[in-house]
């Protein structure tokens, strides 16, 4: 019965579609690289997919979500054609279009931004027992600065620098997956780790809420840094997002970015100004998809964009007189 069903729907469709030209149009397939599991990008990813892949109809576009090591992942990845869209941190942009830091002297040129997301936080969490209350502090300590392809790994590696503290050689430098940074505390494997995400998320629930007590350990003293790096900003965790933090009434200050969706000029310009409508004129729900989500207006989509904007988005910018 199921066998003989299919050649008729294949067929059916094959009719219909030869009718219309809206359904003749091939389907086109997009992945979005997104990060490890237990962040805020696989999440945001997933509710990008979700709100295009619900018009099926009028796109043709199917969209779908990988699991990524982060921002320089999902960059590198774009540039050399292995993912069409890819989420990344507004300073990654920034660096990998004009060729700095981890990109310096190889600019990613093919880089196009389509739109901003949540806001991050450079978030350093802290075993209690391992007194580690500043930065200073993880001397001699087991630390996981994160995945080699994230875009955390590059801020903790810029606020050691400025603070004169040498991983590797002041402190054990751990290169593990985010997802599994919350478990190794907890485990007593490792002392401490940093996480650049938006809040409140799992990751971070996971790592205060076990046996082992943990705090969010402050950045400060970071003006010249922020001075000489435009793409950050100062910003604060309330921490009361997350109730089993050792310092859950506090405010922790540190340094802050905005997520960014990030293209190929290579992509095709309808797909992305269908996929630039779709999330901005269904924002309401977009944002309810994860509550990191919360605070994004249209406004706030359009900051922290260096990298060309995308000529599908712009269309799409002009059209909704976002931008002229
Ligand atoms: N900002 C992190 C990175 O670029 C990923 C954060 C997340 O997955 O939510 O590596």
């Amino acid at each position: 019965m199921f066998k003989k069903l299919i050649p008729f729907a294949v067929v059916a469709t094959m009719a219909f579609a030869g009718s219309t030209s809206a359904l003749a149009a091939k389907q086109t397939f997009v992945t979005i690289g997104t990060g490890g599991i237990t962040g805020v990008y696989y999440p945001t990813g997933g509710a990008i997919a979700k709100v295009i892949n619900e018009q099926q109809k009028t796109y043709r576009i199917k969209a779908s979500v990988e699991s990524t090591g982060g921002s320089k992942f999902n960059i590198n990845a774009i540039a050399v054609g292995d993912l069409d869209f890819g989420i990344a941190q507004a300073d990654t942009q920034y660096l990998a279009f004009n060729g700095k830091g981890p990109w310096e002297g190889k600019p990613v040129k093919k880089l196009r931004a389509v739109f901003a997301l949540a806001p991050e936080a450079v978030t350093f969490v802290a075993a209690e027992d391992a007194n580690i209350k500043t930065l200073a502090d993880v001397k001699g300590k087991i630390i996981n600065l994160g995945d080699p392809g994230s875009g955390n790994r590059i801020n903790a590696l810029d606020i050691f620098k400025f603070a004169g503290i040498v991983p590797g050689k002041d402190f054990r430098d751990e290169k593990i997956k985010p997802a599994d940074a919350p478990r190794m505390l907890q485990d007593g494997r490792i002392d401490g780790f940093f996480y650049t995400l938006g809040h409140p998320n799992g990751n971070i629930k996971e790592a205060t809420a076990g046996r082992r007590k943990c705090r969010v350990v402050a950045i400060e003293g970071m003006d010249k840094l922020l001075a000489d790096a435009p793409y950050y900003s100062m910003t604060t965790i309330d921490m009361s997002q997350y109730p089993d933090a050792v310092n859950a009434k506090e405010n922790v200050k540190t340094i802050g970015m905005l997520a960014t969706l990030v293209t190929s000029a290579d992509t095709p310009e309808d797909v992305v100004y269908a996929i630039t409508k779709e999330v901005m004129t269904n924002l309401d729900t977009f944002k309810k998809l994860h509550p990191a989500l919360a605070s994004i207006t249209k406004e706030s989509m359009l900051e922290g964009l260096t990298a060309p904007i995308h000529p599908g988005a712009m269309k799409y910018y002009r059209e909704a007189g976002l931008l002229k």
